[in-house]
């Protein structure tokens, strides 16, 4: 899992509309904290102390002067509401190994923290070749028979016998593709686009729930000094603060679909991003927030002028256009082979079978049948853990019963 390394678990009332609202049965903050607790123990993610100075005080003081507490355990506690440091899939080299001279802090891979060091004996890693289909031996109800893989240097095609099962974890573009690919009856395979967390109050009331204490927040506030955006960053704003809002709970669903049968054809990717109303919204109100925060006295002695948008983006319209012509995405697709059992889900979310096939689960971000309101590396190491809890369970119980 290679990313930009922010680490945010999510809301634990989102966590628990997985149950009540998608009907990923056994899915909720309750069954979930623990398997993150286990995750971030074996990743060592770093936990930054509040050793805030100069601007980052500013920043912090204007985010209280706005309305919204310091909030450091948004990762842990009921509510992420507030401001706090960024929490990063980063280890503190220094601290674990002492070792290192010039950096003290590294990038956290799944691959190193789950394989390279403690790789079970009876997994073999196979790299370099390219899933392309899967073969099926029964049309009505189709059994997993074998993977059929494609050696970009050899120029070949081979296919592998499943004995048992496969477990499929290509991400949210990939998994899907590789269902319709190989003539799986799929719904058309739906994403869900997507620190200070913060709570739009225009469009909240999208969502009401039973229990717990949390806010649902549905603005992440990234605030960062110099080039967040593109190469072409002028010079002469290389010391800039940059509020990058990043909106969730999207309501805007894109497509993964196949061009063509040609597995080794991209499927075309329609994002449809904030192509329902209240999405635009979102972002606009979070362009008007980010302006009330750096509006705040605690700003005042850096004298900062807004050059994006610019003060000639004032109305509804005006920041529309610029929206369309500047926003970006947070890469945190979600959602095309989703655990649930209504007419659109792909997986039981009982064992991550994929429904009416036999032998094959997927275990990734593509199961997540909505957001958390937050990155989504958190939630897919989570979901795994879960998942290989199911599935040893399953196994377990399999192997008592037989003897
Ligand atoms: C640019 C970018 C920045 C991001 N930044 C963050 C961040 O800061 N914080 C955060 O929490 N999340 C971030 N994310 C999202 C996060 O990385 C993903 O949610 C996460 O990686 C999903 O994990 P996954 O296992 O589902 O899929 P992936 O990590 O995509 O893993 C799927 C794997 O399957 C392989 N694969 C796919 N198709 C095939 C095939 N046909 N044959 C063989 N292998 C195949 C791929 O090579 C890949 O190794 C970012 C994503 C991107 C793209």
């Amino acid at each position: 899992m290679h990313n930009a390394m922010g680490y945010v678990r999510g809301g634990q009332k989102w966590m628990d509309a997985w149950e009540l609202d998608e009907g990923a049965t056994g899915w909720n903050s309750k069954t979930l904290i623990s398997y993150f607790d286990a995750v971030e123990d074996i990743l060592k993610v770093v936990y930054p102390a509040n050793d805030t100075q100069g601007l980052v005080d500013a920043i912090f003081e204007a985010s209280r002067s706005t309305g919204f507490p310091y909030n450091p355990s948004y990762n842990h506690g009921p509510d992420m509401l507030g401001i706090a440091n960024f929490v990063m899939s980063i280890n503190d080299v220094e601290r674990e190994t002492k070792q290192q001279a010039n950096s003290n802090y590294n990038r956290i891979t799944s691959y190193e923290k789950y394989l390279q060091s403690s790789r079970p004996k009876n997994l073999q890693l196979i790299t370099g070749l390219q899933t392309i289909g899967f073969n099926f031996s029964n049309d009505e109800h189709p059994v997993m028979d074998s993977v059929e893989l494609y050696s970009e240097k050899h120029q070949c095609k081979f296919s592998v016998a499943v004995n048992k099962e496969l477990i499929l974890s290509a991400g949210t573009i990939n998994s899907p593709r590789l269902l319709q690919l190989s003539g799986i009856e799929s719904p058309p395979a739906f994403f869900l686009s997507a620190v200070l967390f913060a709570v739009d109050n225009d469009t909240t009331h999208e969502a009401t729930y039973r229990n717990g204490t949390g806010s649902l927040t549905n603005i992440e506030m990234l605030f960062s000094t110099g080039n967040m955006i593109s190469n072409s960053w002028p010079i002469e704003w290389q010391n800039s603060l940059v509020l990058s809002p990043n909106i969730q709970q999207c309501k805007s669903r894109g497509t993964v679909m196949l061009m063509n049968s040609n597995p080794l054809i991209p499927p075309a990717i329609d994002a449809a991003y904030l192509s329902v109303d209240t999405d635009m919204t979102r972002v606009i109100n979070s362009i008007l927030l980010g302006r009330q925060l750096l509006s705040q006295p605690s700003f005042k002695k850096w004298n900062f002028q807004e050059v994006l948008p610019g003060p000639n983006y004032q109305t509804r319209d005006e920041l529309i256009n610029w929206i369309r012509g500047n926003a970006t995405t947070g890469f945190h697709y979600i959602g095309t082979c989703k655990m649930g059992t209504d007419k659109l889900s792909v997986v039981n979310p009982h064992n991550m079978k994929v429904w009416e096939v036999e032998g094959l689960r997927i275990v990734d971000a593509s199961v997540a049948p909505a957001s958390f309101s937050a990155n989504t590396q958190s939630l897919t190491y989570a979901v795994a853990a879960r998942a290989v809890d199911l599935i040893v369970t399953e196994y377990k119980l399999k192997h008592n019963s037989s003897h």
